[in-house]
């Protein structure tokens, strides 16, 4: 059935190319913008000057008024980071856009410097004063945030002793630069078809997703071969940071390497154990997928390098077929989401198409109470770019449905409870689509592209994340991160997953040395591991009963990020520390395994 959705939006008429952002909502040039910066490090200052040292005596109505003032100084100082942020992604070598960017991050960092104080002050105010504060009426609207960030006070050292904690900085992030470098300017030799040519690490992985098997494999033979005379440095890296974050943790009292990452995330280590528990269990659902992917592929079993080979050519679709098909399964779902799509592009919110010096990739960026979020895309016509535009809506339906209940500071999420929204928009513009797409191929193209990004979300990130516990748990036994020793514990963790189904090349030992989240932020994946589950366990509640279903997930994308993840889930019977709800997604996952395997079946006879 071909999509036939009438009325079109009033944007679709234009041409593609002529999307592009309008930016007069956020300010009206540069030259405003720089006076409005030093408005704003004014204000802070005046601010700070009346606040600092305070906070202690204030009571719940004065404390209110300082929290709204302060509210009001972030969306500020968001509107103008925002500004410059967009004109750096519009034009990456613009001379403008590049002064506006410097100058906005030094007054930035000048107005979060006046600011620093609250949370500091917040912190040390005594714990029954606190409570007293957080259970007036007055407070209500920050009571779940300000109670999130009492939660650090017992890791929080002396003044002296957080100074020369930070004082070590430079040398932290030096090892980061340093494994950052190693990788980025990594270039192997590699035949695409064009003769040898250097090829970055990135360039090799994307050869994964094409249909030539040869180019596959010997991109992923490339790569490790790359990689490996290099490990010895990246270890080294690697092995620096990990004793560092111990020793530190050790002086703070934490008590598991995960504890600050889960803080963070507002999950407890349970949540995080049971969620991980029944994701391994869950392996063999990916493994039947590799099995199906050998045969559907004509092979006798899957390699590495097919994981991502693609199954089947999906057609292409223009911006405004990708519009119509937002745009419908939301309005389908609710009203109210398509209409929030709709006033953002008519806002002129949305830049669309790839250009020279445009930013890579797509986000979707919240700016103020007042201002309606901003979206990047660079949207070429393919099935994926689909996907990308309803999970870039997913966010934006999140940050006005929150910001129009909530604070500034309470409607912020974390990264697990910020991708269900993305996720789950996701899926219901791909179940619109497997309903009414004619062309067999593309249908078949597109459930397995669904099931494959979930696979990777959900099993790959947790492999991540099983690995860094093991790295934690040797350099903790006073065991030193050597080549070899994370060789062996990735090869490990990565056969728990693939089994005999899938077979990895000797060099994938190596695909540890590579991934920057070990190096930045660590146990950083299983946010998307949880994200996933918990989009999956909320479609299977909606599709169990849709009219009942969108009222309440409307209340949950309002509720921002006033409330814990469990809190926030806990209105459609989750309870996140049990392994039997997580175990319930995995229902849910193997059916997309089925769909995905009938329909590639089909569209292959
Ligand atoms: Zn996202």
């Amino acid at each position: 059935m071909p999509l036939t959705r009438v009325p079109p939006v009033a944007s679709t008429e234009l041409q593609a190319e002529d999307i592009r952002w309008d930016l007069t909502d956020l300010a009206p040039d540069a030259e405003t913008a720089r006076s409005q910066w030093a408005d704003l490090v004014e204000r802070a200052e005046d601010f700070a000057s009346r606040y600092r040292g305070a906070i202690a005596s204030l009571d719940a109505p004065r404390m209110r008024a300082m929290l709204d003032e302060d509210d009001e100084l972030e969306q500020e100082l968001s509107r103008l980071q925002v500004y410059s942020y967009l004109r750096l992604s519009m034009a990456a070598a613009e001379v403008e856009a590049n002064d506006l960017a410097t100058f906005s991050r030094d007054r930035g960092a000048e107005v979060e410097n006046a600011l620093v104080f609250l949370g500091l002050e917040w912190i040390a105010v005594d714990d029954d004063r606190a409570e007293e504060l957080l259970e007036s009426p007055e407070l209500e609207p920050y009571e779940h945030k300000l109670r999130v960030e009492r939660q650090e006070k017992p890791y929080v050292l002396s003044e002296l002793e957080e100074q020369a904690l930070n004082a070590r900085r430079p040398t932290v992030s030096a090892w980061q630069a340093l494994h950052d470098r190693h990788v980025s300017t990594l270039e192997v030799p590699f035949d695409a078809g064009e003769g040898e040519q250097p090829h970055t690490i990135s360039q090799l992985l994307s050869y994964l997703y094409r249909p030539d098997r040869d180019i596959r494999l010997r991109a992923v033979t490339s790569l490790f071969e790359g990689l490996a005379p290099r490990a010895d440095v990246l270890a080294a890296a690697y092995d620096a940071l990990v004793g560092d974050r111990l020793s530190t943790d050790r002086l703070r009292g934490y008590e598991d390497p995960m504890q600050p990452t889960n803080m963070s995330n507002e999950l407890d280590g349970e949540t995080v154990e049971a969620m991980m528990t029944a994701i391994e269990e869950a392996y063999p659902i990916a493994r039947k997928w590799f099995v199906a992917k050998a045969r559907l592929l004509g092979l006798d079993k899957l390699e590495l390098a097919d994981q991502y080979a693609p199954i089947g050519e999906a057609r292409q679709f223009s911006w405004n077929e990708a519009v119509e098909i937002v745009d419908s399964s939301f309005a389908r779902f609710s009203p109210r989401l398509a209409e929030i799509f709709r006033s953002c592009l008519e806002a002129g919110h949305v830049d669309v198409l790839p250009r020279a010096g445009k930013a890579a990739g797509a986000y979707c960026t919240s700016v103020s109470k007042t201002i309606l979020p901003y979206v990047l895309m660079n949207y070429t016509e393919r099935l994926r770019d689909v996907s990308t535009l309803a999970h870039e809506f997913g966010h934006a339906t999140h940050n006005v449905l929150s910001l129009e209940q909530q604070t500034w500071r309470s409607h912020r999420t974390g990264i697990p409870m910020a991708e269900v929204p993305s996720t789950f928009a996701q899926a219901l513009a791909d179940d619109f689509l497997l309903e009414n797409e004619a062309d067999p191929a593309t249908r078949a193209a597109l459930a397995a592209d669904r099931l494959e990004n979930a696979f990777a979300a959900i099993y790959r990130q947790t492999v991540l994340a099983r690995f860094e516990q093991r790295a934690y748990a040797l350099r903790s036994e006073g065991r030193s991160l050597a080549v070899e020793r994370l060789n062996e514990i990735w090869a490990e963790e990565n056969g728990k997953y693939y089994g005999d189904a899938l077979l990895m090349p000797e060099g994938y030992a190596y695909g540890w040395s590579y991934i920057p989240h070990f190096i930045h932020v660590r146990f950083y994946t299983y946010a998307y591991s949880f994200a996933q589950l918990v989009a999956l366990l909320l479609y299977r509640r909606y599709r169990q009963d849709p009219e009942s279903f969108a009222p309440r997930y409307l209340e949950l994308l309002a509720a921002g990020g006033a409330a814990s993840p469990a809190d926030l889930v806990q209105p459609f019977g989750l309870d996140l520390h049990s392994v039997e709800t997580w175990r319930e997604a995995f229902v849910e996952l193997d059916a997309l395994r089925e769909e995905a395997d009938t329909l590639s079946t089909q569209a292959a006879g």
